[in-house]
């Protein structure tokens, strides 16, 4: 689909009720029901991933409808660095063209001095937030993410640290001898503040045996992602689409995070995260043909945003993975949040990603603008950040992503 058709299915003016009307009967019924407040079924979200033509532009419609009485005009942002700590990693994910062995002449690994200068940069640019990802590297100490979080955090006290994902969770818990439970404990304590909720790709493990054999299983991510929120660590939820799964796995996944929301309470958001493909051993070996950027990431947002309603209401597009175009235009398909400055990005950008590593706070206002929307800076728990430069833009409909959220007894206490 052109640019320019994607743009009218999705900037569709028409009346919600007549757009509704155009779809397929069962689309059609499924989408009323949302709007009524019920929960979708697996046969629900099955069908819209299904949903072309009239019904696409239906379930956009409607997500957008839905966005709009659940989360209001406003479309949030945050100001943020990516440190990618380290990228030596053994583990050898096939989607994944960022690890480097640690022979290798371009492996590195960020010394703590190297660490608290890019935290400093940040810092000086405004930031509210530092998201810390890296490789599994073997060489590292065993208590080492603590030591960073402490190192930080001594010099940072009111910095957020988002860091460490289910994945580097499980191996430091391993080199630690610790449970979960103890480990995630001890982050908490050294400074860290939320986990994203990465590494989850896709949560099948027959998916996930082809994507890496050696990733986080289901169980684990899942016993991971359950325990930090128990112990008062929130995260963030994703999910990495556009890869060899098929839709089942995509609504069973989300099945299983809405799962996790009614038990915990402890995702901040959702994030879907398209598959960058370009430089990745499952493109190269020819195991995925991945589609066009543009209807197939419209219809997953406008698909989350209903399957997701009254359990997570924050939706985050993703500029890194889409290109400022189509993350502009996925606030028209259900998202409420742009995602972040970001400063440094190596991941997507080593599989081929083009958008860039950095998004300078007054374009990501001026993309949210264009759309006719409110921008407001936040925080990572979705609190609002005044900002004087910018005025608070706090709009009608705002939602707290920390309202559903009870911690664990040891912090209620
Ligand atoms: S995705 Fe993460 S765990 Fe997998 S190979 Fe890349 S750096 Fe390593």
């Amino acid at each position: 689909m052109l640019m320019q058709e994607l743009r009218e299915l999705v900037l569709d003016t028409r009346p919600l009720e007549r757009v509704i009307g155009t779809a397929t009967a069962p689309i059609a019924a499924i989408l009323e029901r949302s709007l009524a407040g019920e929960e979708l079924s697996f046969e629900d979200g099955l069908a819209l991933l299904h949903a072309e033509g009239a019904d696409l532009a239906a379930l956009i419609r409607t997500a957008d409808h839905v966005r709009s009485i659940d989360a209001g005009p406003t479309v949030t942002y945050v100001v943020n660095r990516n440190i990618n700590f380290t990228n030596v990693c053994f583990v050898g994910c096939q989607f994944c063209a960022f690890a480097r062995h640690r022979k290798d002449d371009d492996a590195r690994t960020d010394s703590m001095e190297t660490l608290l200068a890019k935290v400093q940069e940040a810092i000086d640019r405004g930031a509210s937030e530092i998201c810390m990802q890296g490789g599994i590297n073997p060489e590292m100490d065993a208590f080492e993410y603590r030591n960073i979080l402490t190192r930080i955090k001594a010099r940072y006290p009111q910095l957020h640290v988002h860091a460490f994902s289910p994945m580097e969770i499980m191996y430091g818990a391993r080199r630690t001898g610790m449970n979960y439970y103890d480990y995630i404990s001890m982050l908490r304590d050294a400074g860290l503040g939320t986990i994203p909720g990465t590494a989850a790709e896709i949560l099948d493990d027959e998916v996930r045996e082809v994507l890496s054999h050696k990733k986080v299983d289901v169980r684990t991510w899942v016993e991971i992602i359950t325990t930090a929120h128990k112990v008062g660590v929130r995260t963030t939820s994703t999910v990495m689409y556009a890869h060899i799964e098929k839709p089942e796995h995509v609504v069973r996944h989300l099945d299983i995070l809405r799962n996790i929301q009614k038990e915990t309470g402890g995702f901040t958001e959702f994030v879907p995260l398209r598959f960058i493909h370009t430089y990745t051993v499952l493109y190269q070996k020819g195991l995925v043909d991945p589609p066009p950027k543009g209807a197939v990431d419209m219809r997953m947002y406008a698909f989350s945003r209903l399957m997701l309603r009254g359990l997570i209401n924050n939706l985050q597009t993703s500029w890194v993975k889409l290109g400022t175009e189509l993350a502009q235009l996925s606030l028209a398909a259900g998202c409420n949040d742009f995602g972040g400055t970001l400063m440094e990005e190596q991941i997507s950008k080593s599989a081929g990603a083009d958008a860039g590593e950095y998004l300078p706070v007054t374009t990501i206002r001026s993309l949210i603008e264009g759309m006719g929307r409110i921008p407001q800076e936040r925080t990572t728990l979705y609190d609002r950040v005044a900002d004087e430069a910018h005025g608070t833009g706090h709009g009608p409909g705002w939602r707290s992503g920390r309202s559903t959220f009870t911690p664990g007894p040891e912090l209620a206490s």
